[in-house]
């Protein structure tokens, strides 16, 4: 039961600091793609948020794995765009890494992590360098995967991968958008980051503050 309660206050979390940046978000997708990426991800988060802590309540509905899907399924049917299909699927493909356990382990975060990363790269089809949240993604996974292989500690992990995550979603300004709506625009968004790459780095950095 703690380890749901757990996984529906970081979904919260993540609720939060996307509801704190949803204009900031909007605009920057506005440079270049539709300017949405803040009020979709805005729906996305709002209804995941909300079915995590549905499923919490429901007798017998506590595991983490039950939690997460759920949310994944939520955000994914309201967010409606790129992400919104990405960032549900790939909660999902997380929730099935970690399974139903009493207990979670530094392996079984590495490979929830993992799979999280597998899901947005098998689902959008994007190479590192597309200019999408893959480039903060990749480096995230891999931050967080040797840190965690070198015997970090989990919260510590996420916090020096989440600082990977932010210089390399920064380093997207430099790029010319590959893939996505953003793609025609190619030229106005040199110079400014990616909204997707962006979001996920702003997520990561307030799950490190959120379980520390
Ligand atoms: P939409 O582009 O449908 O309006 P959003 O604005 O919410 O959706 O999300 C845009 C973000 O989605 C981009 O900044 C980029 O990071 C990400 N994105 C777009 N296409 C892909 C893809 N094929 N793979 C990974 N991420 C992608
Ligand atoms: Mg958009
Ligand atoms: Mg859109």
């Amino acid at each position: 039961a703690a380890l749901g309660l757990q996984a529906v206050s970081a979904v919260a979390a993540i609720r939060d600091v996307v509801i704190e940046h949803e204009e900031a978000l909007g605009n920057l997708d506005a440079i270049a793609g539709d300017g949405d990426h803040g009020i979709g991800m805005r729906r996305g988060v709002d209804a995941a948020a909300a079915a995590a802590q549905k499923t919490a309540n429901l007798p017998g509905g506590t595991s983490v794995a039950a939690i997460l899907t759920a949310a994944g399924e939520a955000w994914s049917e309201k967010a409606g765009g790129t992400s919104g299909a990405l960032w549900g699927t790939a909660f999902i493909a997380a929730a099935a890494a970690l399974g139903n356990k009493d207990s979670y382990s530094s392996q079984d975060a590495a490979d929830a992590v993992g799979a999280f990363s597998n899901a947005i790269t098998t689902l959008g089809k994007a190479e590192p360098g597309d200019k999408t949240m893959v480039d903060a993604i990749l480096p995230f996974r891999d931050a967080f995967l040797t840190a965690i292989s070198s015997g970090t500690e989990v919260i510590d992990s996420l916090k020096e991968a989440a600082v990977v995550s932010r210089d390399a979603a920064t380093a997207t300004s430099a790029l010319r958008p590959l893939k996505g709506r953003a793609r025609p625009l190619a030229e106005k968004s040199l110079g400014h980051p990616d909204p997707g790459a962006i979001s996920f780095s702003l997520i990561v950095e307030r799950l490190g503050q959120h379980f520390e």
